[in-house]
């Protein structure tokens, strides 16, 4: 393209952003903004997009994102512009702070370490998610303008890859999308989630999209008739109002078909009324509405949703009705404010505004402090919280008070205990009971909005492992299963010096050997969880007896022995799970890491789909595996597509016999060769040892017999090996 219309047009991109805080800057501000955007085109001169685009384009619709979308001020429009200055130019946090100051080189410094994808494969997904949210204590703008930045890259998703298409769009569904949500952007969320679906599902998105383009003119009819008789008489009563009809969008209709199976026809016509007031008074004002509204259509009593008087902790406020329409369809219909309305498409940015200089103890704000108080636990394990968390982001919200009347907001399906902990952490831990509305409850008691509450505690209480069946707030998990572990600690004390008794009546030594001996004897891992185990009282300690000793020192008699069946069930996987057997998604990579699920064991040849689990990376399973379509009708955007790399067709199975000396590390030797050396894939395994002869079977894949032979005459060379053949 022709530079000069590119630099007119990169111009009037930068108008456009300063249009859209015309209102809310001052000529400092501006100034400032200017420079930023000085900064950051020349930095990016001479980069461009997949696209084509030059690059300067993203930064300006990150910054447009952030003014017209969230509601964000100049500051962060700077930040904006520059937000990939420091992560792909040699421009330094240095020169930002010097020419931006502090607080937009931290802003800047949070959205370079956040930068990047989150590599679902691994760990560090939830390690990245967690170092998104230790930002937030700075500022809250780096989570907001990464929002933007996402919401960016998936409007212009079409120019990538497949295969990072894919990736990008179930992150977005599973990561972003969600917190979108938490923080109240309405609209950012959906449109997400759309596009999300769009690129995971374009068969299912264009089939239901084209439907809907073509029902429009019956469903706007159906608009009209129903909001006519509401119009007229808000009308003749003087209101000024915007009255929207909402239709459900693509995924949301997707999701309803496949849940009650059925097709479009049933549930295109689903959709929901918003009545926006312009009025200063206006909760009296939204329910005069509420009252109009149900003069004419028969409201369901069990659907009124009061977010006015008890607004949602991310800032929600909206009267909800749902009312039966003349054709016997249930219609929502939602009243508010032109304020409350603000809040719900542009969330928490614009709740600053509307509440700036007033109440700074918002719901975000406390919400935000929980958030941070789990993920300073140093205890609480990165996944489970992710884990924790996500039930947290998707849950709706109950209202239960407290003896003296505060009110508490907590997840849907919390319980007594979880309240107790809401309360503060000394209370969870010491409660023993409850009373709600007066009556005794149990602590696992679930609570309904409007409960009233107190709780019962005692000092001498101590948390249960069972309490955590009925938990369900990140917060009490994360404290019952500290306190639990330092109860298990102190009891593991005991359990220490009980065996230590019990070594000195049987004349054994309490060495670091002996005590290997006796944890494989009893299949256990690790020292803490067998001293508590035997505290408690469910070890058999009599058992050491069985283990051959020899003054004062335990010692494994060399026979294959249950230590080696522990081990074999790992080598197994390991060898039928060679790395890079699999491709994942439509292009190659071949980098990403997986596991091949143990539900259906995959075997080279089936055909398979990958999975991204919350703390396992990418698990393998077979097409007809017996979870598979739970999986994929609950957790679409995580399935990816997957198949076998090289794998030759025409392998065929068949079986070896073997037989040997019985020695610890045969089978080891044996397994290394097979999967290691050669690559063969193995079907099954198995051997049995008696008197110190060893003898087993293996079923195994090869290509051909120089495949077989070859690899017979390795098996043949391992030390111990008395004869390797070929069953018939
Ligand atoms: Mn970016």
């Amino acid at each position: 393209m022709d530079i000069e219309l590119e630099n007119k047009m990169i111009l009037n991109a930068y108008r456009g952003v300063l249009r859209s805080i015309k209102s809310n800057r001052s000529k400092e501000e501006t100034k400032f903004i200017r420079k930023a955007f000085n900064v950051a085109s020349k930095a990016h001169q001479s980069m461009r997009r997949k696209s084509g685009e030059p690059y300067i384009f993203h930064p300006l619709a990150v910054a447009r994102i952030c003014a017209d979308e969230i509601g964000l001020g100049p500051t962060s429009i700077v930040c904006a512009l520059l937000h990939d200055t420091v992560e792909d130019t040699n421009i330094t946090l240095n020169d930002i702070e010097s020419n931006f100051g502090n607080k937009v080189r931290n802003i800047i410094d949070g959205l370079t370490k956040i930068s990047g994808e989150f590599d679902f494969t691994s760990s560090t997904q939830a390690e990245n998610f967690k170092k998104m949210f230790l930002t937030i204590p700075d500022d809250v703008r780096v989570i907001l303008i990464k929002l933007a930045d996402r919401l960016h890259n998936m409007r212009t998703l079409d120019s990538m890859k497949e295969i990072k298409k894919l990736k990008i769009a179930s992150e977005t569904a599973y990561l972003y999308a969600p917190l979108a949500h938490r923080l109240g952007l309405y609209s950012i969320k959906t449109e997400m989630e759309d596009l999300s679906f769009k690129f995971t599902y374009p068969k299912e998105y264009n089939l239901i999209k084209n439907k809907l383009e073509k029902t429009k003119a019956v469903r706007d009819r159906y608009i009209q008739k129903f909001s006519h008789p509401i119009k007229k008489e808000l009308d003749k009563q003087g209101f000024r109002y915007k009255l929207k009809a909402r239709t459900k969008s693509i995924p949301s209709i997707h999701r309803k078909m496949k849940d009650k199976g059925v097709d479009f026809e049933e549930v295109f016509d689903v959709f929901a009324i918003r009545i926006i007031l312009d009025s200063p008074e206006e909760k009296a004002d939204c329910w005069k509405v509420y009252s109009v509204v149900t003069d004419f259509y028969i409201p369901n009593p069990e659907r009124l949703r009061d977010w006015i008087s008890y607004p949602k902790q991310n800032g929600y406020e909206s009267l909800h009705t749902t009312v039966m329409s003349p054709t016997g369809k249930w219609v929502e219909v939602q009243i508010r404010s032109r304020r409350m309305d603000d809040i719900a498409e542009k969330g928490l940015a614009a709740h600053w505004r509307y509440k700036e200089g007033t109440d700074k103890n918002t719901g975000f704000d406390k919400w935000i402090s929980e958030i941070r108080e789990i993920m300073e636990n140093k205890d609480s394990n990165t996944s489970d919280f992710l884990d924790d968390f996500k039930t947290n982001l998707y849950s709706d919200e109950i209202y239960v008070f407290t003896p003296k009347g505060d009110l508490f907001t907590l997840p849907k399906n919390a319980t007594a205990l979880d309240f107790a902990f809401s309360v503060h952490t000394d209370v969870g831990i010491s409660c023993i009971g409850a009373k709600v509305n007066s009556k005794l409850v149990p602590l696992s008691y679930v609570l309904k909005s409007g409960d009233q509450i107190e709780i019962l505690t005692s000092k001498k209480q101590i948390p249960k492992e069972a309490w955590l069946d009925f938990v369900i707030t990140s917060k009490a998990k994360s404290k019952i299963k500290q306190t639990l572990k330092e109860e298990k600690k102190k009891l593991a004390i005991n359990g220490k010096e009980i065996l230590e008794r019990k070594l000195n009546a049987l004349k054994l030594n309490f060495s670091e050997n002996n005590l290997k001996i006796i944890l494989k004897h009893y299949h256990f891992k690790e020292h803490t969880e067998f001293f508590f185990q035997i505290a408690q009282g469910t070890v058999d300690l009599s058992k050491i007896k069985e283990i051959n000793h020899k003054s004062g020192q335990l010692y494994i008699s060399s026979s294959i022995t249950k230590s080696i069946k522990n081990t074999f069930e790992s080598l197994v996987q390991r060898v039928r799970g060679n790395e890079n057997e699999i491709i994942i998604g439509e292009g190659a990579d071949p980098n990403l890491d997986y596991k091949l699920a143990p539900c259906c064991n995959p075997l080279p040849g089936d055909q398979v789909f990958g999975f991204i689990t919350i703390n396992d990376g990418i698990k393998i399973h077979r097409n007809n595996c017996p979870n598979a379509r739970q999986l994929r009708a609950n957790y679409a955007y995580r399935i990816l597509a997957a198949n076998w790399k090289d794998y030759k067709r025409d392998a065929f199975i068949t079986g070896l016999k073997f037989i040997g000396i019985d020695n610890v590390g045969l089978v080891k030797e044996l397994t290394t060769i097979i999967s290691d050396l050669e690559k063969v894939n193995m079907k099954s395994l198995n051997f049995d040892s008696k008197d110190g002869v060893f003898e087993g079977n293996i079923m195994l894949y090869v290509y051909d017999k120089n495949h077989l032979e070859n690899l017979i005459r390795k098996l043949r060379n391992i030390e111990g090996i008395e004869k390797v053949v070929r069953m018939e």
